[in-house]
């Protein structure tokens, strides 16, 4: 805390872990009295960059760039890049720190990085993006590389940004090589990539409710966002059967209670990805829904919940009005969407609840198949992907109940997702010594 005073989110996800995991540190003589999670909190290596660019109108505009390196034990430095204007070095260590926690977790070999910048991209035009993204790769490139640092995609940076941003790294670098993942199917990309986010949530939360004997078929789902991760988790659970009564934006939710279907889905994904609208623009053709302003969407009666948007948009109050309302499940796909305090109402409540770091890792897991296709210079089909996506998932539950459940049976998926993760990066960290 002294150190970090000043980074609120960053102190957040650390004192989540520590919860956890300093209890299982005192209890196991090889981890005590080495200072491991101490090491873990400090990055390897972070950087910040000037970035500047001309706007379509000639100014010459400055925003400033970053790549927080957390941790290489066990693999290069993996993760996304976010362009969001609330993007921080609090912001970025946070999802950081919890990279490495999550790439531990999908047992692919990959350190935990991540990165980005203020650049706001709503409102810019595509020559606007292009000229920010060269910008800033012509810094980042000389701190990454295929066996040093992956970046891949997050808020704000989709096909395009990491379309331009690869095109940039090719032009410096003369080579051809998988430095980022999420890249378009014709030029090294993996099938499934752009749904593995959403569609691992799903896969995650259906594992959760097996264990209860239940499914997604026939439930009423709430989902948060509309960007990439939401967009997949909600086809996902209208495939299996779902119903699914929300999505949302930074400007408020819309709720349609006859359920949004693949058609209204579809229409979703060209308001957001190719219009660039506003997710009330629904309303516009679907005038049956209502548009909340201002809201998250967790007042909406439902039984899974899935937070897809950005940290902290699900509060205690939040979880405590879901719990009203009959909810059993929230499997986030979003990267600590769920404050301390609303982690702790659903622990207490004993319902199914998945944390970021385990139930969204499906990306960063699909990226690391991405890695391995671009290494083996082969492309495995969609169903191929699929389903090791699917293993994946069903491994990282397996990890979290080995180490999350409870005498009485009740599985903590915070305490295992945290100390799965824990032990093969400190493992690795104390075999290679202190550096
Ligand atoms: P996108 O940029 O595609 O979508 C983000 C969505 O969240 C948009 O609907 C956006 O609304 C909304 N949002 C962003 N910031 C806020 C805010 N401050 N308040 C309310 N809503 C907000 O990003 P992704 O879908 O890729 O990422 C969503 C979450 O999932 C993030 O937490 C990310 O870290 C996490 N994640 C993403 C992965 C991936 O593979 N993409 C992998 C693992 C985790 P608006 O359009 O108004 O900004």
């Amino acid at each position: 805390k002294e150190r970090n005073g000043d980074e609120p989110e960053f102190l957040q996800a650390v004192e989540e872990v520590a919860e956890t995991v300093l209890p299982y540190i005192v209890k196991h003589e090889i981890y005590y009295g080495k200072n491991i999670l101490l090491r873990m909190v400090e990055p390897e290596r972070a950087i910040t960059f000037r970035v500047c660019w001309v706007d379509d109108s000639g100014v010459i505009q400055v925003n400033r760039g970053y790549r927080i390196q957390m941790n290489s034990a066990i693999g290069p430095y993996k993760g996304g890049l976010r362009f969001h204007p609330t993007v921080n070095m609090s912001i970025l260590k946070f999802l950081a720190f919890e990279q490495v926690f999550k790439n531990s977790l999908t047992t692919l070999p990959m350190g935990g990085g991540k990165g980005g910048s203020d650049f706001d991209p709503k409102g810019k035009s595509d020559g606007e993006i292009m000229r920010f993204c060269h910008s800033f790769m012509s810094e980042l490139f000389r701190h990454i590389g295929p066996n040093t640092d992956i970046p891949a995609g997050d808020i704000g940076v989709g096909a395009r940004e990491v379309g331009f941003l690869f095109g940039m790294y090719k032009k410096l670098k003369n080579e051809f090589t998988g430095v980022l993942t999420g890249k378009g199917l014709s030029w090294g990309g993996s099938l499934i990539r752009p749904e593995a986010t959403g569609y691992g949530t799903v896969y995650f939360a259906q594992k959760m409710l097996e264990t209860k004997g239940e499914g997604f078929n026939g439930k009423q789902v709430v989902v948060s966002g509309s960007g990439n991760v939401a967009q997949y988790a909600v086809e996902k659970s209208i495939q299996l059967g779902a119903n699914v009564l929300t999505m949302s934006d930074s400007s408020g939710y819309i709720y349609d209670s006859e359920g949004i279907n693949t058609e209204k889905l579809a229409h979703i994904m060209q308001i957001k990805n190719v219009k660039r609208g506003r997710i009330s623009d629904y309303l516009e053709t679907y005038k049956n829904a209502i548009f909340v302003k201002g809201k998250t969407p967790w007042e909406v009666k439902c039984d899974i919940a899935l937070p897809c948007a950005t940290q902290n948009e699900l509060t205690e109050i939040d979880a405590e009005i879901l719990l009203k309302n009959g909810c059993i499940c929230v499997s986030e796909g979003a990267n600590m969407p769920s404050t301390i305090q609303a982690v702790h109402v659903f622990q207490k409540a004993r319902i199914l609840y998945a944390p970021g770091k385990a139930s969204n890792a499906g990306g960063v897991a699909t990226s690391g198949l991405e890695m391995t296709q671009n290494s083996l210079r082969f492309n495995w089909t969609r169903e191929e992907v699929d389903l090791k996506l699917k293993e994946i998932m069903s491994n990282i539950h397996d990890s979290c109940i080995k180490y999350g459940k409870d005498e009485d049976g009740y599985v903590d998926y915070v305490r295992g997702a945290n100390i799965a993760g824990f032990v093969k990066v400190a493992d690795a960290m104390l075999a290679q010594g202190i550096v």
